[in-house]
């Protein structure tokens, strides 16, 4: 996780980079470490979780990612909770949760990683949370509190649908 956060503080001093880092290890090995490179490419997608899942499909030359643990800043969005589930990876480890920043990333309408995972009837892939969970909420909220604030339109807030 430590390797993670210095790959979120190096988002977010990257132009286009942002405070969310990632890491792929497998074996006690880092395979690749990566941080959201949303606004680098383009690319609403490129979320850290995503980019390292990519990175670490090609540096292992595989479509799967078994026995790899994933650490990531911020407990995986929807999205890439759900691209975990279609890697195989083994693991999610991360750092703050939704309760620990929900103000400036998850709303109510995002669903629960663990959610995800239930309802896809993995028993085989493991989650934790809260790990080094203050400073990877710190850094995360560091970002929120400035002028320009998130960038994403995921972050900012909608009403309750209403159907
Ligand atoms: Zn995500």
């Amino acid at each position: 996780m430590r390797i993670a956060l210095e790959q979120a503080s190096l988002g977010a001093q990257t132009p286009g980079g942002a405070e969310v880092g990632a890491v792929l290890v497998k074996g006690g090995n880092v395979v690749c470490g990566t941080f959201n490179q949303g606004n680098m490419q383009n690319d609403p997608t490129a979320h850290a979780e995503i980019v390292a899942i990519r990175k670490g499909c090609e540096e292992l030359q595989s479509m799967t990612l078994e026995e790899c643990t994933l650490y990531c800043t911020l407990q995986p969005c929807g999205m890439c909770t759900m691209a975990c589930l279609w890697a195989g990876v083994s693991r999610i480890v991360y750092g703050a949760g939704r309760g620990d920043v929900n103000a400036v990333y998850f709303e109510t309408r995002h669903a629960n990683t663990v959610d995800f995972i239930r309802d896809a009837f993995r028993n085989d892939l493991q989650v934790e949370g809260g790990v080094l969970n203050d400073e990877c909420a710190a850094l995360y909220q560091a970002k929120a509190e400035k002028p320009d604030g998130p960038l994403d339109p995921a972050h900012k807030p909608t009403k309750r649908p209403s159907f």
